[in-house]
């Protein structure tokens, strides 16, 4: 990366303005992407809703986001009414609002920061389902870069969306298309997925709503990508090979950039890794409970920032886990079971109090790495898988929706290191039986060596030379550097 600071030395200051979907899933590769491009000499601002702002206050403290050199962090509405401030926003109303209310108030900004003691903005780093800033970046005469935040697998789908309409795939016809093997049906003819079928594919296309917001929203936001500057994508091209290849024939401007933890652990950022954006208060004393467990002991349990699941589940979960004997820690957020507090039954508090840690959110990364983790039972959101392979942990996959079922057929299958558990029939005795399973079993064995490969594979792609260390240079000097 020293080569992009020489390029950039004797130009002006090169300042990207970094927005996210303002959700955590898509925040925190945001906030990473923004650390690598400051260590390559930009000028950063980055972009959070009203909503999550405070709620970054709340969780860190009044000064958490202020202070940094060339670091700056702005605001905008998401168009939304006042909403509790302690759980997730609705998704739906947040792709609808954002799409309909963002687009003047980041022009505003854009104005505001071309006027202020920042540098002037040379290019958007926008999300790929924020494609409300391709009309800012043509106002402004300003390149703009789509960073889809999901594996190239599940963008393909994405892509796949309208001509799926089109077949009369999606929306189903009824409900009953749910259980008539209709799901089951192969889609061979997606370019790059294999062996796939409906069920597969992103959890909001089992809709029958002909009019449903997510898949009208989703068919806008692809067709938008085509005028972007150029695609970056979270992932790596071993990783995903098949599908990648025929991405690029559709997207010439196309770039894997991931995984970009392992990327930023070759900067000199680690200053700034005092800066994060958590939406909840962090439990870093879980750190030290893995401290004083056994290498390679205890299950990590985690739904991500979205899911929410019904009691019944918790408490089919909550059994397995206690009847494996398996050490286990939990993160269960304070919202996560739909309409309850996200209160285990007491009975099981109990008789799990010696092996198990219950906790509301923790720093999930610190804990992927730690030696006392073995294994992972996770709802396959794109970050947690990313990081799993960073870290060379294998899986539980528990997808509820959205990429998650995408995401869990290609680790189960494919990259052969997790293990399917179906999240709307969960059981306690196949709970227990895939804990054990992963924990103890040969199977488990396999899939923590496959986890590894693939941690190798990772490195490979971020080290001096490797497609996404040189994709993210090429980026760096084609785009912005010329355009600076
Ligand atoms: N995360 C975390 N602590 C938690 C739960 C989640 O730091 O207790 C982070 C996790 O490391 C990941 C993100 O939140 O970076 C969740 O993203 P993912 O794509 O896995 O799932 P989503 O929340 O979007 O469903």
């Amino acid at each position: 990366m020293s080569k992009m600071m020489g390029l950039l030395g004797g130009t002006k200051k090169p300042h990207a303005v970094l927005i996210p979907f303002p959700s955590q899933g898509h925040i925190n590769p945001f906030l990473k992407l923004a650390k690598l491009l400051h260590s390559n000499g930009f000028h950063i601002t980055f972009v959070n809703t009203d909503f999550n702002h405070q709620r970054l206050v709340k969780s860190r403290g009044p000064n958490a986001l202020i202070g940094f050199p060339n670091f700056q962090f702005e605001t905008i509405p998401d168009g939304l009414p006042p909403s509790n401030m302690d759980s997730t926003q609705s998704i739906p109303a947040l792709c609808d609002s954002t799409r309909k209310h963002c687009l003047i108030p980041f022009c505003n900004l854009i104005s505001k920061l071309n006027h202020s003691h920042a540098p002037p903005v040379t290019c958007i780093f926008s999300d790929g389902v924020m494609s409300f800033t391709i009309k800012a970046s043509q106002q402004f005469g300003l390149p703009n870069i789509l960073f889809w935040t999901h594996s190239a697998c599940a963008f393909m789908s994405f892509k796949e969306c309208k001509n799926l309409m089109e077949r009369g795939l999606i929306p189903l016809k009824d409900a009953n298309y749910l259980t008539n093997g209709h799901l089951d049906s192969a889609i061979d003819w997606i370019p790059g997925l294999k062996n796939i079928t409906l069920r597969d594919l992103p959890g909001i296309y089992r809709t029958t709503d002909p009019n449903d917001i997510l898949l009208d929203f989703l068919v806008e936001q692809i067709e938008a990508t085509s005028k972007a500057s150029a695609i970056i994508l979270p992932t790596f091209d071993a990783l995903e090979h098949d599908v990648l290849n025929a991405l690029s024939t559709m997207f010439p401007k196309l770039y894997t950039i991931g995984p970009l933890e392992l990327l930023l652990v070759q900067t000199s950022e680690s200053t700034f890794d005092s800066i994060k954006c958590n939406l909840w208060k962090e439990e870093s004393e879980c750190l030290k409970w893995l401290d004083s467990q056994e290498p390679n002991s205890v299950l990590y349990v985690n739904f991500g920032s979205v899911i929410v699941m019904r009691h019944q589940q918790l408490v089919e979960l909550a059994w397995g886990l206690a009847n494996s004997k398996k050490k286990f820690m939990w993160v269960i957020r304070p919202d996560l079971v739909e309409g309850e507090a996200s209160i285990l039954p007491p009975e099981i508090v109990e008789e799990t109090k010696d092996r198990g840690l219950l906790v509301g959110w923790c720093p999930q990364e610190q804990v992927l790495k730690h030696p006392a983790v073995a294994g992972f039972l996770t709802h396959c959101g794109w970050n947690s898988t990313l990081e799993s392979i960073t870290n060379g942990v294998p899986l539980i996959c528990c997808p509820f929706f959205n990429d998650q079922t995408l995401n869990c057929r290609y680790i189960s299958r494919e990259w052969a290191f997790g293990m399917e558990m179906d999240s709307d029939n969960v059981t306690r005795a196949e709970v227990e039986k895939l804990v054990k399973e992963l924990l103890e079993g040969e199977k488990g064995k396999e899939m923590k060596k496959k986890a590894i490969e693939w941690k190798k594979l990772a490195q490979e792609a971020t080290h001096t030379n490797g497609s996404s260390f040189l994709n993210l240079e090429k980026l760096v000097n084609e785009l912005l550097f010329v355009k600076s």
